[in-house]
């Protein structure tokens, strides 16, 4: 619509009529009424004046020659721009008017002639008022349009914005939550958001008999020593290669979770059955015979996995992951680098370990340690040198138990000293004995292990001098056996017991050697007497006829250091023949001897054998 004649100032009114004397009568009459008027004869020129301007009203006769009034409205009114402009028809009393048909062709009102002058005013004022008030709302619509218009941008920008924020928002959450549940090291799931999970599983078993699920609680091998002699920046990232090479025995639905330290939990789901969990456990030990090759180490780690088949009688997740971590200590205690499957009984064994703690206590006092004695043997001489001491604890009801068994409760709860120092105590006296008979050696030796806690210890000299003091032991023929991580700990007080050993004249092994990751370096400022090599060297000896493994490495780093050699777990004639040729000075194992009770060992020193 075009709105331009609104802003002209006068009204206009075009009259349409073909006689110039009603033109000129009507058109003076409303001049001087203010408006502003404009005439026409006939069809054309009334299209003309409005295709110039249009007007505001318009009115017009209905007779005349070839285009009549009716057809001209019915022109203006099909023409859009024409189309509201209001129409007032004139018609003379004689004239044939059909009212009807002139208001149905759009029409608004029509004038009589001859003119009553003031009503021709009033008809045309109140058209005039009309069209203004129509204009009017008109544009007060399309105003309030626009309004709506830009309060509805304004809002949904506003929306936009909100949405943003409540996305920004929950994106926080989300990383706040992820941080909460999560290992900040290895980014894996913590234990947190691992028991939910089990608790999950344990739900839909409940619901679902078809749905069944497996935890398997995975703890890695001796990974302080790790820490202990590379530091934690290397354990670390052991640990990170460790969950990589998890992750790649798993499928994506299986969760992996690091439930602290070295312990990884892993719940693997839509089972059919426990053989897949066994396949799972089985793919992750053979994964884990592979080095971890690190930015400088490159390291080997074993696990040991306990498997607990999931079941839905289970009151809380948490007791699943007890069960799966208890058959992991007995996956441990079988000797590591294995899986085991959880047993009931198992739990009731768990409870017993606790028991131990309880009787150790009392096995001290009540004297319920025994020692066990194993010769070393001169492969020089092929004669009996020395005896290891080693302990076993004669429990009332459950009978002997060996070392590995209680030793480490024993060093947890600090009743190792009192352990350690009756042992060395009664080794020492026994030698004693020993020699009051003439067939033992003045210079057969005994060895005896001092747990590395003991070296944190202040008084352990003073302990030791009362011991010598007491049994008259010779010195010179008491060795103590330590292992790597006491000189990995290589601090003041360790240098100072270690001086204070050495001056007595007491002999140093270590122990286990090649299990510990300590370097050589510390090797060369320790006064060392004797390496040990570890079992585990000794045995895979056997298994490749040509590859001596790292013995002979071994033996030679010991000649250059100018100290002694002792092979330990020797067990066939092999092994003897091998380490005999390699010039190693003293062998230990099942071939010589097991460990034997005092009175035995005087028989076998009587019977004064050879190798
Ligand atoms: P160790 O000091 O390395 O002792 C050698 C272990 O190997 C002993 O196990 C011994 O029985 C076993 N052994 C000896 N010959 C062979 C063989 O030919 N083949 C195999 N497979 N094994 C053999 P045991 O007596 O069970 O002692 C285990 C560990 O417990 C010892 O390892 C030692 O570290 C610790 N231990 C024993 N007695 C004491 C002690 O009085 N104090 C401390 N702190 N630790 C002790
Ligand atoms: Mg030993
Ligand atoms: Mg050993």
């Amino acid at each position: 619509m075009n709105y331009q004649q609104l802003n002209l100032e006068k009204q206009d009114i075009l009259i349409i009529d073909d006689r110039p004397d009603n033109l000129r009568v009507l058109s003076s009459l409303l001049t001087r009424e203010g408006y502003n008027v404009r005439k026409a004869l006939n069809w054309q020129m009334a299209l003309t004046a409005c295709q110039t301007v249009l007007p505001d009203l318009i009115l017009l006769d209905i007779m005349m020659p070839e285009v009549d009034g009716y057809e001209v409205c019915q022109r203006f009114k099909a023409w859009d721009l024409t189309a509201d402009i209001p129409v007032i028809f004139i018609s003379a009393l004689d004239d044939v008017f059909d009212k009807v048909k002139a208001f149905r062709l759009g029409a608004v009102d029509y004038i009589t002639k001859p003119f009553e002058f003031e009503e021709v005013v009033v008809r045309v004022q109140n058209q005039l008022a009309l069209r203004t008030a129509k204009l009017e709302i008109i544009r007060l619509n399309s105003e309030l349009e626009q309004r709506v218009k830009h309060r509805t941008w304004e809002l949904e920008n506003a929306l936009q914005k909100l949405q943003r924020e409540i996305a920004s928002r929950q994106q926080l959450q989300d990383k706040l939550l992820d941080i909460v549940l999560h290992d900040s090291l290895t980014g894996l799931p913590n234990r947190v958001l691992f028991i939910r999970r089990l608790g999950k599983a344990l739900n839909l078993a409940k619901q679902n008999a078809n749905y069944q699920f497996a935890v398997l609680y995975l703890d890695c091998d001796r990974f302080k020593v790790v820490n202990d002699s590379l530091g934690h920046l290397v354990g670390d990232e052991l640990l990170i290669a460790i969950s990589h090479r998890l992750q790649s025995c798993l499928n994506s639905s299986d969760t992996l979770a690091r439930l602290g330290g070295d312990e990884f939990g892993i719940l693997v789901e839509n089972l059919t059955d426990i053989s897949s969990a066994i396949q799972i456990a089985e793919k992750i030990l053979q994964q884990f015979s592979i080095t971890f090759k690190l930015s400088r180490y490159e390291v080997f780690m074993n696990a040991s996995i306990g498997i607990n088949w999931g079941n839905k009688h289970y009151e809380k997740p948490e007791y699943l992951l007890r069960d799966a971590d208890t058959a992991m200590y007995r996956a441990k205690a079988l000797g590591k680098a294995r899986y085991n499957i959880f047993d009931p009984i198992m739990h009731l064994e768990a409870i017993q370990l606790l028991e131990i703690e309880n009787d150790l206590r009392r096995a001290i006092e009540r004297q319920e340690f025994i020692i066990y004695y194993q010769p070393i043997v001169s492969l020089r001489t092929g004669k009996i040198s020395g005896f290891e001491a080693l302990v076993r604890w004669q429990h009332p009801v459950r009978g002997l138990i060996l070392p590995s068994e209680f030793m480490p409760v024993a060093e947890e709860t600090g009743l190792i000293n009192a352990i350690d120092m009756w042992v060395l105590q009664s080794a020492c006296h026994q030698l004693n004995t020993w020699q009051t008979h003439s067939f033992v050696p003045e210079d057969l030796t005994i060895s005896v292990n001092l747990s590395a806690k003991l070296f944190n210890q202040p008084n352990l000299i003073s302990q030791i001098d009362q011991i010598i003091y007491e049994t008259k032991v010779n010195p010179s023929n008491l060795e103590l056996e330590i292992t790597e991580s006491v000189i990995m700990e290589n601090n003041h007080l360790v240098r100072t017991i270690i001086e204070q050993i050495k001056k007595r004249k007491i002999k140093l092994v270590m122990d286990d050697f090649g299990t510990g990751y300590s370097s050589l370096s510390y090797l060369h400022s320790f006064p060392l007497n004797s390496l040990k090599i570890d079992k585990s060297f000794i045995s895979r000896m056997q298994f490749n006829q040509e590859n001596m493994g790292l013995v002979p490495a071994i033996i030679s780093i010991a000649e250059s250091m100018n100290i002694t050699v002792i092979a330990e777990g020797v067990e066939t004639q092999e092994q003897l023949a091998k380490l005999k040729k390699l010039n190693c000075n003293f062998a230990q194992g099942y071939l010589f001897s097991r460990p034997l009770e005092q009175q035995a060992v005087l028989k076998l020193i009587a019977t004064a054998p050879q190798w």
